[in-house]
């Protein structure tokens, strides 16, 4: 088939504001533009995004993709003006210390910098330590009556980077996990015409805080069979040795066989290699003892749902340099639109 992804609306998709239990912005951007594709949509009390395409088979295909990215959360503003906050999903504090974000409040985005000590005033002690969330602050660059006036506990903030291709194919920007994920299941809503399931494409909230809203949405959905798209850690890179990888960049779509919340259905896992195989659909075989994903959810919903986690393989994940490859997403996508497409033979469990 002819695959052409519009990767203009996976920049728009980074840059919309969204943490977990906070995906207004996204979700309000995803019902606009994919309502007209779908034949129902609708929001549940969680706020997940629920889109309904009829199938030609009495079966239910449901996909999902979380459109919730880690961030912070403002819960005090000191004396001089100065935010602190908790984090929402897994951040490492390392990875925070002199970063930009932008703190979304009732008036608009303020552009804030997590401040740190200059190292002339540090010590060889000070360095060596992990800066832990606690000693971290946002700077406005405001006086404290204007930010007091702003900023309220409970606003929260994102990290700031633009979304930037380079390299040979790569894609860095904030939030890839999982607008990456998100983008490949808005793409297949828009290009599914006369699907063979009848297709539940689902965009999730809370995933990152313990795959809360994919625990609603599938309860809602009684699907014969599930598809998690989300983006996984690629740990290929200097310090890591091959046997801990656990994906690696342009080896394209993971294909789950274990992660720590699931073990994939051996029957619906071998369906999807023969198809990536079938179909010259470049795959790889995702085992994450320590990661989970919305399929940890999904699967155990109701009397159980054979659900298998499609993962893009994401360096630097959970960071504002996160790094996806075009061709691994590009995978993602032919996978999923091929199984809700054509169906996926022998599926009858
Ligand atoms: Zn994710």
């Amino acid at each position: 088939m002819e695959l052409k992804l519009d990767f203009s609306i996976l920049k728009t998709l980074t840059e919309l504001p969204g943490i977990s239990g906070r995906e207004t912005a996204v979700r309000n951007y995803l019902k606009e533009q994919l309502a007209p594709y779908a034949d129902s949509a609708h929001t549940d009390a969680m706020g997940n995004l629920i889109l309904f395409k009829k199938g030609s088979s009495d079966k239910n295909l449901l996909l999902c993709a979380h459109m919730d990215e880690v961030g912070l959360m403002i819960h005090h503003i000191d004396e001089r003006g100065f935010l602190r906050f908790v984090t929402v999903g897994g951040i490492d504090p390392r990875t925070l210390l002199a970063q930009r974000v932008r703190v979304q409040t009732k008036s608009g985005a303020l552009l804030g910098v997590i401040g740190t000590k200059p190292a002339h005033i540090t010590t060889e002690q000070d360095r060596a330590k992990a800066v832990g969330v606690k000693e971290l602050f946002i700077d406005l660059g405001l006086p404290a009556a204007e930010v007091r006036r702003r900023v309220e506990p409970g606003d929260f903030a994102v990290l700031d980077r633009p979304y930037e291709e380079f390299g040979d194919g790569m894609i860095c920007s904030k939030a890839l996990d999982n607008r990456a994920g998100v983008f490949v299941l808005a793409e297949l809503v828009r290009a599914l015409k006369d699907p063979f399931y009848n297709v539940y494409a689902v965009f999730t909230v809370q995933e990152e805080v313990g795959l809360r809203g994919a625990v609603t949405a599938a309860f809602g959905v009684e699907a014969d069979v599930a598809l998690c798209l989300d983006t996984t850690g690629a740990a290929d890179i200097p310090g890591c040795a091959p046997q801990d990888y656990i994906c690696s960049l342009g080896g394209g779509v993971g294909i789950t066989a274990l992660d720590a919340r699931t073990i994939t259905h051996p029957v619906l896992f071998e369906l999807l290699k023969k198809c990536c195989d079938e179909h010259q659909i470049r795959r790889q075989i995702r085992i994450a003892p320590r990661g989970g994903n919305d399929a940890g959810a999904v699967h155990l919903s109701k009397t159980g749902v054979p659900t298998c986690g499609l993962s893009i393989p994401t360096r630097n994940i959970h960071s504002n340099v996160e790094i996806v490859s075009r061709q691994d997403v590009e995978s993602t996508f032919l996978l999923a639109y091929l199984a809700a497409k054509n169906g996926l033979n022998d599926i009858n469990l």
